[in-house]
Order: C-alpha cells, then structure tokens, then sequence
C-alpha cells in the first residue's frame, strides 16, 4: 500500500472485520460498529487579525455510545480528512473498552494550521467549534478532549464557551484542562506514562530488564516526552527522536550514540513538538533523515506521531534487534505492515492499548469534576498504572490462551464488550 492511497477509515474498518470473523457477529452488529453512529461537519467562519474573514472546515463523530458518553480528542491539522477523524473516533470506542472505562468513542477535528494562527485566531476556532455542535456534546452525550496540536488553552476556551451558552459550570464536559480550572494532575503524563507502563509489561513477559534496554521514537510531543521521561527513570536509553519540521516541510531524526538527553532536546523544541536541528547539531546530535528513527539497531520502537508512519515500503527497514513496537501514536502502521512486523516476531502492543492512558485519565479528571475533590498526582498515577497493567495483561493472557496476536486478542475483547453492550441495549 502506498502512502498516497492510505485510508485511515479503511485500516479501521479492515481492522474491525478481522475481529468481527474471530466474534462471528451478526450482518446487523457488524453494520453498526463497522460505521459512526453520528457524524457532524460544519464550518467556523473567523475574523482574521488582518481584517479578513476565513472559514474552516470541521467535524465532530461519535462512533459508538453504547458503553457510555462518546469521548475523544479534538486535532487541528491541515491536512486533517473526515475519514482520518472517522477511524480515530472508532478507534476510540476499542479503546475506552480495551481499559473497561464506562465510555465510548468520539473524535472531533479542524482543518487548520495553528503555526500559521495567532492565539486570538486559535480562540475564535475554539469558540466556535463549540458554539457549532454546542446541542450534540456535554458531560452526558460526547467529552471532547486535546489531540494533536491541541492543548489545554484551547480545552478552556472551549470549556468556557459551553459554560457561557448553557449558563452553568460543567467542568466535566471537556477534559485536558489545565490544573487548578478542573484538570487533573497527571493529564499531561498520562498518554506518554501508559505507553512505557505497556513496554515494562512487556519486558516482564520476555524476561528483560529495562536498563539493558535502548529504544527510539518518532515524534517529540506530549505522547513521545512523556514516554522517554519514565522509560528513563525505568533505565532504558533513547538513541533518536524525529519530529516535524514546519520550515523545511519535512520530518528529521536526531541520534546521539550515548543517548539522547530529554531535557536539552526539550529546549531547543517548539510549542508543537519541532525540534530546532541547527541547535541540535550544535549540542552534537547526528540529524538523520526522517525515517532513520524506523532503522535503528535499538530493542524498542515507539512510533508517537501520526498515522499511517510504518508501512508496506519501510517496514523491512526495521533492524532485527527490535523486539517491541508499542503504538503511543494512532494508527501508525497499516496492516500489510502488521504482517512484515508480525514475520519478525516483534511483540507489538497495539495503539487503542498502548496509548490508553490518556483517555483513562481524563475518565479519572471527569470523576475528579463531577466530585468536585481533586486526587494527588501521586494518586493519579497509581491509579492509571492499575488501569494500564490490568487492561494489558487481559488482553496479554487472552493472547496467549487463543494463540493470537496482542493487536488481534484486543480487538476481540473490546469489540465484545462493546457489541455486548448494543445487544444488551437492544440496538442488535
Ligand atoms: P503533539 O502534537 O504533541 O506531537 C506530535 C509530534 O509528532 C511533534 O513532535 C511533531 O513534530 C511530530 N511529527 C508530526 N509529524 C511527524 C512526522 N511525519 N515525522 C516525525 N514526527 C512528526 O501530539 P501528541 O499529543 O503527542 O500525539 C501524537 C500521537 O499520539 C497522535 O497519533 C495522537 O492521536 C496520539 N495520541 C495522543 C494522546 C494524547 O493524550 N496526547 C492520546 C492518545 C493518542
């Protein structure tokens, strides 16, 4: 499959049919979960700081609610297509039931650059994104959340928005705020933090200590930081990053054989997880090609940048000492990749597993919200550990016991429950 015919909607879908056969469901189950449930598009027009007027295209969709209010992250990315935003909301519903939170799955997205956005422009799409779909979301229906180039301003924005036109405070009807206005402490760690939770289960399960470890990771942002920062503390050594780079419109990876050193690379990046490779030469980094963070002789590969990164043309490019891939990013690899990665025997924890940690704790800001009584960051983790360990050793377990890949016995157990969930309802 070439990049250019890349459908993240189809890799979904092929996805769900595959544990649809294992489950044996029905023509009409298989035809509700196999689609969203509701889809919005709409527009948000904006007053330019230069005086003009722009529109932007946008989208909210909620695959499934069947297990409880829709949930899910709001991206703005120019090149963001109603399909990309159909296969992450349904990817969404897998994982709110592979961690057994009582959710489901929703995804929401702006067609739009915020390098080339100025913060007062940002706000506008805020505000009027909200202002759109305001009668289809709210604390009890569909809980957006931050994506990809969205932070915890913007969830604010959003959050006082919804509180200005239905005239209450509910601050559990966003998640991803900041601490101290209904966030929760951990948020920021959580995606990054459950990715690495996965890969120590996953070095117990292979019998190898994390300090005889190296690892690299495509991309430089919340998931990836996070990520390097506790497999750090667990010992391991991180060889290379890549991130985007707005300038040159292309990715670039940055080595270092001794190991990459997280706080200076956090220095020298940008708001949107760019790393600056002028400055990363100078403090001795070899700056690579975009893919060469796929070739390393490391243990551990850890794609956290977008979909549809390890493919039919680079996936044989992957060394043979790599043992593990787990998927802190959505979708990042397609499935004729699954194959060449599966002929490898690489044990891959799959993305709707690996990078549950952040929908788990924005489950945890909602219960904190709706008390009105905030845990300790200490409490938060401990919990989102509990959570990460549970849901990998089932799905683990479930593997082993019906002879079948991680990314396959996860769908099947949370493809059930959720299909559980629309005949228990009575929809199928
Ligand atoms: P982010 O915007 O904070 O960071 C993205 C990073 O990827 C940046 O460093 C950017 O430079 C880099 N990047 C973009 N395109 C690239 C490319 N072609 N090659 C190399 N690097 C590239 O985003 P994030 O929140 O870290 O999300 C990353 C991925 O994880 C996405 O797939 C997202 O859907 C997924 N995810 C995020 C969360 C979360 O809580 N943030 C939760 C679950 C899943």
């Amino acid at each position: 499959m070439s990049k250019t015919a890349y459908n993240p909607f189809m890799t979904a879908q092929k996805q769900f049919d595959k544990a649809a056969d294992l489950l044996e469901l029905n023509e009409a189950t298989r035809d509700l979960l196999r689609n969203p449930m509701r889809e919005f598009h709409f527009t948000i027009p904006v007053h330019m700081d230069d005086g003009t007027r722009k529109v932007f295209i946008a989208y909210r969709i909620q695959h499934n609610d069947a297990r409880g209010p829709a949930k899910g992250g709001i991206r703005f990315h120019p090149q963001e297509t109603v399909d990309t935003v159909k296969a992450l909301a349904m990817w969404m519903t897998w994982k709110t039931s592979v961690v057994d939170i009582p959710l489901g799955g929703g995804k929401g997205g702006v067609i739009c650059d915020p390098h080339h956005l100025s913060a007062f422009e940002q706000e506008q799409i805020c505000r009027g994104w909200i202002r759109q779909i305001v009668k289809n979301i709210g604390p009890f229906s569909d809980i957006p959340a931050p994506d990809v180039m969205t932070n915890p301003q913007h969830m604010l924005w959003m959050l006082d928005e919804y509180e200005t036109i239905t005239g209450g405070k509910y601050p559990g009807a966003i998640t991803g705020k900041p601490i101290g206005m209904g966030g929760s402490q951990g948020r920021t760690e959580a995606t990054g933090y459950g990715t690495i939770i996965t890969v120590r289960e996953v070095l117990k399960e292979l019998n190898i200590k994390p300090d005889n470890t190296t690892a690299s990771f495509q991309g430089f942002g919340n998931v990836s930081r996070y990520a390097i920062e506790l497999y750090h503390k667990m010992g391991g050594k991180t060889l290379c990053v890549s991130s985007w780079d707005n300038n040159d419109n292309k990715s670039y990876s940055f080595h270092k054989k001794e190991g990459v050193n997280l706080e200076e690379l956090v220095e020298i990046t940008d708001a949107f997880g760019g790393i600056d490779k002028d400055k990363a030469k100078d403090l001795g980094y070899d700056v690579l090609h975009g893919e060469a963070w796929l070739e390393q002789n490391v243990d551990i590969l850890i794609p956290a940048a977008l979909e549809n990164q390890i493919t039919v043309d680079n996936a044989s490019k992957i060394s043979k000492q790599v043992r593990i891939i787990a998927e802190g990013a959505n979708g990042p690899t397609t499935p004729d990749a699954d194959i060449i990665i599966n002929s490898k025997n690489i044990f891959i924890v799959p993305d709707f597993l690996a990078n549950a940690g952040g929908v788990v704790c924005s489950y945890f800001e909602q219960v904190q919200n709706n008390m009105n009584y905030y845990w300790e960051k200490d409490e938060v983790l401990a919990k989102l550990d509990v959570k990460m360990t549970t849901a990998f050793t089932a799905v683990s377990d479930f593997s082993h016991q019906n002879n079948l890949k991680m990314r396959d016995a996860a769908y099947v157990i949370s493809v059930n429950r959720v299909a559980q969930a629309c005949h228990n309802r009575g929809w199928v």
